[in-house]
């Protein structure tokens, strides 16, 4: 039964929308209204038949012939549809226009033309050309509906009305091109619908009739010369059904129908008549825009170009799929925008963008394929390259992000690293730097997508510069480390000996200070250069290392014998060396004098020698001068201005001047006649015992 409409007499009542366009109900929809104008509806009809999105798996079927000959009766006994029927008792007319209905039985579209019988009212035949170059540009089967009386009856209006039909078809699939024969799809198939059948005349006769009709009107067409060759078969199939009296006889016109439905509904049967021959290739979702394309260039009475206007279909359809495509695919990536930006390295990003581009392309895909191949493909690079274009910050935010966090990472590693005991610093930087580079090419291998032009080769030489110019920052913290840690070396093992034998005055002494001086020396530059190794430091770096360190030595060298030789440490060493001389005898026991003793001779004996030995500290004198150090030039640091002394040849190995050895042997002599005085005395308190 057919779908209900929601005021029940569609045929009486109208309700107008504001384009002017008749529509009852949502069974149907009047795609060109008695003004010609086209509806703005049709997808959105074609949506609610749920239609929309069936790529190629729909037809299209459109039914021809006189006024009131029950054509709207057989479209809705056949497909369940709801067409306007002439209201017998009334002898209403139904509205002017196109109307298009889905079938109650399948993905079927279904086209009723109604005009005014221009024929047999003599009117122009405007209307009915037009109709016909509009359904044949869509239709796949054409019903050919007419009375059994009427067949054979050559100069008949309808056959006025396949003329047209024929013609039409011709202009629009004839083509410019050089073969007569048709492509598939502009094929279509002519189903003749033989009303009131009754019987006398076999089927076969009247079939036999009506194909020799066509040819005769095919012969009679003025065809462009390149088509004169072209046969009727070669543009159309003819089949071919008959149905009794509807009025006279209901049930056996009810039961016919029924038959005849199957031929529309049964793909298993070998008089099916949707074959795919016939399908015109407009995909469900471009048919809104195609049917209406076509019916401006019939309005403008402009030859209809198909090819042209599957074209600019399919422009104009990739154009909104790519756009709904991509609606979708930027507020998909929109979530990782923020992150990105935010300087976070999102996790999968790569594998998330290539999710959103196999679901963009995917439906892009399976949607424009269906249309011109040649635009397809260039909307398809066009779509393509715009969502690389919006990936492609993304890209280079994750790139940039990695290089920061591996950099933070390569620092926190080496930190830990040189941590550890016994750690080997070349071994820490080349095990960090090997990867942070590893992660930073996994990640950015991850995030680039395939097709692209996008490089990172740019951005990892970027991040190896980073990681050298971190690593020698720390190896350059690392070795100034090392030189002090040496230095503090330097110090325990020199200043000591140093101290003992200046303060065991000799003419040996000096040998002694310098020959432990090199042996440190020699040493701390070994021990530098051993573990300068494991750096990897520059020749400029370990000179300049090497610099520091002896500057440091000599310094140290020199400032421990200028408080060996500072007034009161000199005059100490030297009253010791006295005392040890005067006050002790050879075997190291105190002397207790007595009278027979020479206190003078001894105290003579004892200054004497004791002020040889001052000359000694005077100025740096090795036995030989090998001995004598190659002076280092001054660390950056040392202030050369404002002290000069240790750093400069002429000065450097001076200790005490001649007037200061004057005075210091003055305040030394006072003391060691002090020193006299009370051997005397202690020798006169003990004889007085
Ligand atoms: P259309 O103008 O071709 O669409 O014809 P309609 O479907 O509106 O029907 C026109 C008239 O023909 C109506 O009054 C119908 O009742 C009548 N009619 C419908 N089917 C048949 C039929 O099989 N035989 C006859 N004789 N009349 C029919
Ligand atoms: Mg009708």
């Amino acid at each position: 039964s057919p779908p209900p409409t929601t005021n029940g007499t569609a045929n009486t009542i109208k309700s107008k929308s504001q384009d002017g366009i008749n529509n009852s109900g949502e069974g149907r929809l009047q795609i060109v209204n008695e003004h010609q104008e086209f509806t703005q509806e049709l997808s959105p009809y074609l949506d609610k038949w749920g239609l929309l999105d069936k790529g190629f798996a729909y037809d299209v079927v459109s039914v021809f012939g006189s006024q009131s000959t029950g054509k709207s009766t057989l479209l809705n006994r056949l497909f369940g549809t709801s067409f306007d029927v002439m209201d017998e008792s009334r002898r209403q007319q139904t509205t002017k226009g196109i109307w298009m209905c889905p079938s109650s039985y399948g993905n079927t579209l279904v086209m009723d033309v109604e005009g005014t019988d221009g024929r047999e009212r003599g009117e122009d035949q405007d209307f009915e050309r037009k109709s016909a170059l509009f359904s044949l540009a869509s239709t796949e089967v054409l019903i050919v509906n007419l009375w059994e009386h009427q067949i054979g009856l050559y100069q008949g209006a309808n056959m006025g009305l396949l003329k047209t039909v024929f013609e039409v078809n011709l202009g629009l699939f004839g083509g410019g091109g050089d073969s007569t024969k048709a492509k598939p799809q502009e094929k279509t198939l002519i189903l003749f619908v033989i009303r009131d059948h009754v019987g006398a005349t076999p089927m076969s006769n009247l079939t036999a009739t009506l194909t020799q009709d066509m040819e005769k009107i095919w012969a009679s067409l003025s065809k462009p010369p390149h088509l004169a060759d072209a046969t009727l078969t070669s543009y159309f199939d003819l089949s071919f059904a008959a149905l009794p009296h509807k009025v006279l006889m209901p049930e056996k016109f009810e039961s016919e129908v029924i038959e005849l439905r199957k031929r529309f509904t049964d793909r298993s049967r070998s008089d099916y008549v949707f074959q795919p021959s016939y399908h015109k290739r407009i995909p469900a979702d471009g048919v809104g825009f195609y049917m209406e394309g076509i019916w401006q260039q019939v309005l403008t009475n402009k030859d209809l170009d198909l090819p042209t206007q599957q074209e600019l279909l399919a422009q104009f359809r990739c154009d909104e799929l790519s756009a709904a495509v991509t609606e979708t695919f930027l507020a998909s990536s929109k979530i990782v925008r923020r992150p990105v930006e935010a300087g976070t390295v999102v996790e999968g990003l790569g594998s998330l963008m290539k999710d959103w581009l196999d679901t963009a392309l995917g439906k892009f895909d399976r949607d424009a394929s269906r249309y011109h191949a040649g635009v397809y493909q260039r909307k398809r690079l066009d779509l393509l390259s715009g969502l690389h274009a919006s990936l492609s910050s993304l890209f280079l935010g994750q790139l940039k992000n990695l290089h920061k966090t591996e950099t933070a990472k390569f620092s926190k590693d080496i930190i830990k690293g040189t941590k550890e005991v016994g750690y080997d610093f070349a071994k820490v930087v080349n095990e960090g730097k090997a990867s942070a580079r590893e992660r930073f090419l996994n990640g950015a291998k991850e995030v680039k997508v395939d097709g692209t032009d996008w490089e990172y080769e740019h951005e990892l030489a970027s991040l190896d510069e980073d990681l050298k110019l971190i690593a020698d920052r720390c190896r350059a913290d690392e070795t100034k480390k090392m030189v002090n840690s040496i230095e503090r070396n330097v110090k325990r093992q020199l200043l000591e000996p140093v101290e003992v034998a200046l303060s065991q005055p000799s003419p040996k002494m000096w040998d002694t200070v310098l020959q432990t001086y090199k042996d440190v020396s020699e040493d701390a530059e070994e021990s530098y250069l051993s573990k300068a190794k494991s750096y990897h430091c520059s020749d400029e770096e370990n000179d300049v290392a090497l610099a520091s360190l002896r500057a440091r030595a000599w310094l140290s060298l020199r400032r421990k014998l200028e408080e060996q030789t500072s007034d009161a440490t000199i005059l100490a060493t030297l009253r010791a060396t006295f005392e040890e001389r005067f006050r002790y005898d050879e075997a190291g026991v105190p002397r207790v004098w007595k009278p027979a003793d020479d206190i003078e001779g001894a105290f003579t004996k004892a200054k004497d020698e004791t002020l040889a030995l001052l000359p000694l500290f005077s100025i740096v004198s090795p036995s030989t001068s090998s001995l004598l150090p190659t002076l280092p030039s001054p660390e950056s640091s040392f202030d050369v201005e404002s002290d000069p002394t240790p750093f400069d040849p002429s000065t450097a190995f001076v200790l005490l001047s001649p007037t200061k050895i004057l005075s210091l042997e003055t305040r030394f002599k006072r003391e060691a006649d002090a020193a006299y005085v009370e051997a005397k005395r202690s020798m006169v308190s003990s004889v007085a015992q």
